[in-house]
C-alpha cells in the first residue's frame, strides 16, 4: 500500500484532472477588476491538523479572498466579543437567498455568511476607522493563514467604486452596525480584497478544523468554542442558497468566494482550499464544487457518511 502522503497527493492530482474539462460558468464581472482574472486558473491544497501539506495545480496563485473571509472574520469578532454579543447583531439561520439579498430577521442580517451579515461583522471589529478595522482583520486573517497578507489595491478600489449594492445593504442593516455605514463597507471591501492562494485558505481552514490552533505556526488564533460555532454556521449557511444541498451532497462545512476560492474542512482532521474562477449562478466556483464533491465521494469525507462513523467508532461507556 502506498504511503498516506503519496495517496493524498495522487487524490489531488486526480480531482484536478476531473475538474479541468469543466469550462462552463463565468468569472465574476460585477466587480470590474475580477473580470480580468484568468478563467483557467485551477489549484487545490489540503492541510492536515498535524501540519501535513499537499497541493496540486495553481495552489500558489494569488486571488482575492472575497467571501471566503467571512467565517474567519466572524471568528475574530466572536473571539473578541463573545457569542451573546454577536448574536444581538447577526443571526445564524440560513437565508435560502442569494449572497447579496437583503435577508433580515427584524433588524439583524440572517447570518454572517451573506454580505449583509458580513458587513455587520466587519463593523464590530476593533478600530475606529475603516483602515484600523481593516488592519485588525488583515492581521487576524494572516494569523489564520500563517503569513502576512496584503490587500490587492486594484480590486479594493474597483469594489469601492462599484459597491452600491453593499452600501445599500449596510443602510438596511444600520441598526445592527457597530460603526457608520461607510466605515463598515470600506472595512468589508478591504477584507474581501485580501490576496491569498489556495494553499493559504487551506491553512486557514485547517486552523478552524484544528479548533483554532494554526497547525503550521502553532498559534492559537481563536478558542475551540469559537471554532466549533463558526464551523457549524459554515455547515448551515456557507454556500448561500445552495447550503442545504451542499451539506447533503458533500457533507463538509464550507465557504465560497466570488474570485473562485472555496474552503471546506473536516473538524479534527483537515482543511481544503480550492481555486478556480469560473462561477455558477449562485456565485460558487464550478470546478471547486467538482473537486470537493469528488474528494468527499471517493474518500468518504461526508461528516454523516458510514465511512466517517466507522472512523469515529461507537460511544464507549
Ligand atoms: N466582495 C464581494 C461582494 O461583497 C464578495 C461576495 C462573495 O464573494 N460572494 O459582493
Amino acid at each position: 500500500m502506498a504511503a498516506p502522503n503519496a495517496r493524498v497527493r495522487r487524490a489531488l492530482d486526480t480531482v484536478l484532472a476531473e475538474a479541468r474539462p469543466h469550462t462552463e460558468g463565468a468569472v465574476a464581472d460585477y466587480i470590474p477588476q475580477l473580470a480580468l482574472a484568468d478563467p483557467d486558473g485551477l489549484g487545490v491544497a489540503l492541510v492536515g491538523v498535524k501540519g501535513r501539506t499537499y497541493e496540486a495545480g495553481d495552489s500558489r496563485r494569488e486571488f482575492t479572498i472575497q467571501s471566503v473571509s467571512k467565517p474567519f472574520v466572524y471568528a475574530l469578532a466572536l473571539e473578541a466579543r463573545g457569542v451573546a454579543e454577536l448574536s444581538a447583531h447577526v443571526g445564524v439561520e440560513p437565508s435560502g437567498e442569494a449572497f447579496n439579498e437583503a435577508s433580515f430577521d427584524g433588524g439583524r442580517p440572517m447570518n454572517p455568511m451573506i454580505n449583509a451579515g458580513a458587513i455587520v461583522v466587519a463593523s464590530l471589529i476593533e478600530g475606529s476607522t475603516a483602515e484600523q478595522k481593516a488592519q485588525t482583520i488583515l492581521d487576524g486573517l494572516g494569523a489564520f493563514a500563517g503569513r502576512t497578507l496584503a490587500v490587492d489595491d486594484a480590486v479594493f478600489r474597483s469594489e469601492l467604486a462599484t459597491g452600491d449594492r453593499n452600501r445599500e445593504l449596510a443602510g438596511l442593516a444600520h441598526g445592527a452596525l457597530g460603526s457608520s455605514e461607510d466605515v463598515a463597507t470600506e472595512a468589508y471591501f478591504r477584507q474581501c480584497a485580501a490576496s491569498v492562494t489556495a494553499f493559504d485558505i487551506a491553512v486557514m481552514a485547517a486552523t478552524l478544523a484544528n479548533f483554532g490552533r494554526n497547525p503550521l505556526t502553532g498559534q492559537q488564533v481563536v478558542g475551540p468554542p469559537v471554532a466549533r460555532w463558526v464551523m457549524s454556521v459554515m455547515a448551515s449557511c456557507g454556500m448561500y442558497d445552495g447550503s442545504g444541498e451542499w451539506l447533503a451532497r458533500v457533507g463538509l462545512p464550507a465557504k465560497s468566494g466570488v474570485a473562485g476560492g472555496i474552503v471546506a474542512l473536516d473538524p479534527g482532521r483537515f482543511g481544503i482550499g480550492t481555486f478556480a474562477p469560473r462561477l455558477d449562478a449562485r456565485g460558487n466556483s464550478i470546478r471547486g464544487l467538482v473537486m470537493l464533491e469528488s474528494l468527499s465521494r471517493e474518500y468518504g469525507l461526508h461528516l454523516f457518511s458510514h465511512e466517517n462513523s466507522l472512523r469515529r467508532g461507537p460511544i464507549r461507556p
